[in-house]
């Protein structure tokens, strides 16, 4: 029989089937579900590799540490008992000495259980690794439209006359989502490219705008300055559905395009062509993802955007919109099921009385209603020595921490930490227990894609040795910390379906979603969704904004320099990108021998004159430093990025030499620029 799963890497959410056969399993192609994002069945490098997931080095029973990175096996009753007196002792003095760490890589249910467990023993602290990527996505979509999600679905992609792909690789990044842009581009679209390397992504482009990183607000004020001085606004739009339109016209008036070519270095000419092409489309779209957000000024960058979307009009109607391209298959949804420090399930804000009341009523205990920490600021606190525990799910923050070298001191400072993962990774080494999970595969839950699309992924495969699913895991130190209430005032869950359907309940977008509808559509429904009867909603805002006066919000915004720019001590600019075979931090595509034959090791790339400066040799190596730390790479020598610009894929732990600086609204790290020097070793 063959099973039907969404694929466990990234956001497109691509279905696929695994079927059990007398030598194995094998994957088959979905071919056979219309309105999928994969309708036509296919799948990228990693989604054609998961079936690796079966990796012989998986976590098969629960781990206790005698030493750092020295483990014995114990029973789960064993791990479940000490997890819980730990945490029960530390939250008995200090609440906020705990922090908790969601993941967008498991399912919408375990992720609104670790929530509420964090919620229910008296904090706020709980994050997840949406913080290092859409972070200020999601607080800058929601100041200006009212929510902090992507507006449309990739069927308006398709139907878009121009499609506006700023800060992110999307051949390589979203690689089966991208051929919504290929079919558009077959029938006629323009594609516009805003990036600082010349990508495979660029090289479709028919207007390539190569930027500096960290000048994203200057670019965009440039667009708005031609687009008004021009008159080609969509004036009625802006009148009836926009605020703040004359202070937005007022600030971008001094950013010509002459003044954005001297801060960009894009021709001011590109620049022009750039905003017509735009204002004039019928129908346009804008996506992006981390060359965007990952800023100290990421709020603004996507206010900036969000701002050029609305002034044009291009958005509330198909073929037009905003669509941030989420990173891993369930970031929308870890987000919406608020595994966020600011919010309870369905974004509704822990400073609302009203709200927490609601939750307090439905869970049946007190809640705080003190904003959290987020996952950057637990590291500062834990380095200052006030955070004393940690529970991590399914995350590698060793590798993924913008200077992550602080991560590492800032976890060995803790009195506890707690990994639920499927593999062993630099993050469990430091664990005091290890709790082995089910992989996706493994188990079955909900998870919602970069378009809000809520599937059903089945159980495929029997896991291996004794792991568990992580709603199952969740709900067991819930109740080894005494949370035995029925309903949802306890955790005694007897599946996935059952904590989804208490998601309903205390979710409005989620409300109709229930079980039942979704594994009878593999397509899976659209929030929100307020009913059962209910379609779902696959475009937002075609009547009115979600703000609290229906109207967008246009932001003026200033450009700012990144936190860091070059000096004579480190003379360049480092960016870091991704390669299409691997995934994150390596924990699931590391373990395929396919991908890492084919994608075997990080290139630093650097211009050919500077090369030359520098000393370095193509495929010679070079040795990246920056204030924070040092990192060797192999060298590739191209004219894809511009002179004074390196760039170096973080897979691999390249994060030591990023910045932890943070934006100051959404907590996002500065890790896209920042100021290094390179030298041969
Ligand atoms: Fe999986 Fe994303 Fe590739 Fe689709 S595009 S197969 S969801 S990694």
């Amino acid at each position: 029989m063959k099973v039907p799963v969404v694929c466990p890497y990234c956001g497109v959410g691509c279905r696929l089937y695994i079927e059990q056969t007398p030598s194995g399993y094998r994957l088959d192609y979905a071919d056979d579900v219309p309105g999928i994002p994969n309708e036509n069945g296919s799948l990228c490098p990693k989604g054609n590799a998961v079936l690796d997931l079966l990796s012989k080095d998986r976590l098969r029973k629960p781990l206790k540490a005698k030493e750092e990175g020295k483990f014995v096996e114990v029973s789960w009753g064993e791990a479940i008992k000490e997890v819980a007196e730990r945490l029960r002792e530390i939250a008995r003095d200090d609440p906020n000495g705990l922090m908790f760490f969601g993941s967008a890589k498991t399912y919408n249910e375990p992720n609104y259980l670790v929530q509420k467990l964090a919620r229910m023993l008296g904090t706020n602290n709980i994050d997840h690794c949406a913080r290092l990527c859409h972070s200020s996505t999601v607080a800058g979509l929601k100041a200006v439209f009212g929510a902090g999600a992507m507006t449309n679905t990739y069927r308006d992609i398709e139907r878009a006359d121009v499609i506006m792909i700023w800060g992110h690789n999307y051949a390589e990044t979203h690689p089966v989502g991208f051929r919504y842009v290929i079919k558009a581009k077959e029938r006629g679209a323009r594609v516009i490219v805003v990036d600082p390397r010349y990508t495979r992504t660029a090289w479709f482009s028919d207007i390539f705008l190569q930027l500096y990183p960290g000048t994203d607000i200057a670019l965009a004020n440039g667009l708005m300055h031609v687009i008004i001085k021009h008159g080609l606004h969509d004036k009625e739009f802006v009148e009836r559905r926009t605020v703040g339109f004359q202070e937005l016209k007022k600030t971008v008036e001094k950013y010509t395009p002459e003044r954005v070519e001297e801060i960009t270095g894009v021709p001011a000419e590109l620049i022009e062509e750039a905003a017509v092409t735009f204002a004039k489309a019928e129908n346009a779209v804008v996506t992006w993802a981390m060359g965007l957000t990952q800023s100290v000024h990421g709020y603004d960058n996507v206010r900036a955007v969000a701002t050029l979307i609305a002034i044009t009009g291009h958005i509330g109607k198909p073929g037009n919109g905003a669509s941030p391209m989420r990173g891993q298959n369930n970031v929308q949804g870890a987000c919406d099921l608020g595994v966020l420090p600011n919010v309870f399930p369905g974004y509704q804000a822990v400073t609302d009385e009203e709200k927490r009341m609601f939750f307090e009523e439905f869970w049946g205990t007190e809640l705080s209603g003190e904003v959290g920490l987020t996952t950057v600021e637990a590291t500062h606190e834990a380095l200052k020595g006030r955070l004393k525990a940690y529970y991590i799910v399914g995350e590698n923050p060793v590798i993924s921490e913008a200077n992550s070298k602080n991560a590492v001191k800032a976890l060995r400072r803790l009195e506890f930490l707690v990994v639920q993962d499927i593999f062993p990774t630099e993050t469990t080494r430091l664990a005091d227990i290890v709790l082995p999970a089910t992989s996706m595969l493994e188990n079955e839950g909900s998870l919602t894609n970069t378009e809000r699309r809520v599937q059903w992924s089945f159980k495929a495969i029997e896991p291996p040795g004794e792991a568990r699913p992580d709603w199952w895991i969740v709900s067991e130190v819930g109740k080894a910390l005494g949370f035995t209430g029925s309903g949802p005032k306890g955790f005694n869950y007897r599946s996935a379906e059952d904590v989804l359907r208490e998601i309903n309940a205390c979710t409005p977008q989620y409300r109709g979603i229930t079980p039942e509808r979704l594994k009878a559509n593999l397509a899976g429904i659209h929030w929100p969704c307020p009913s059962e009867d209910h379609p779902g909603t696959p475009l937002l805002y075609t009547e009115r904004f979600l703000t609290p006066d229906g109207k967008a919000h246009l932001a003026a915004v200033e450009h700012r320099p990144p936190a860091e720019t070059p000096d004579d001590e480190y003379p360049l600019i480092l960016t870091t990108t991704r390669y299409v075979g691997h995934f994150h931090t390596l924990t699931m595509t590391g373990r395929s021998e396919l991908l890492r034959k084919r994608w075997r090791e990080p290139f630093l790339e650097v211009h050919p004159g500077d090369a030359r400066r520098f000393g370095l040799e193509d495929n010679g190596w070079a040795l990246i430093e920056t204030r924070r730390g040092r990192y060797a790479a192999r060298v590739k020598v191209t004219k894809a990025v511009k002179p004074g610009v390196v760039a170096i894929p973080w897979h691999w732990g390249a994060n030591v030499l990023t910045n932890d600086v943070l934006d100051p609204v959404s907590k996002i790290p500065d890790t896209k620029a920042c100021a290094c020097r390179v030298k041969p070793v």
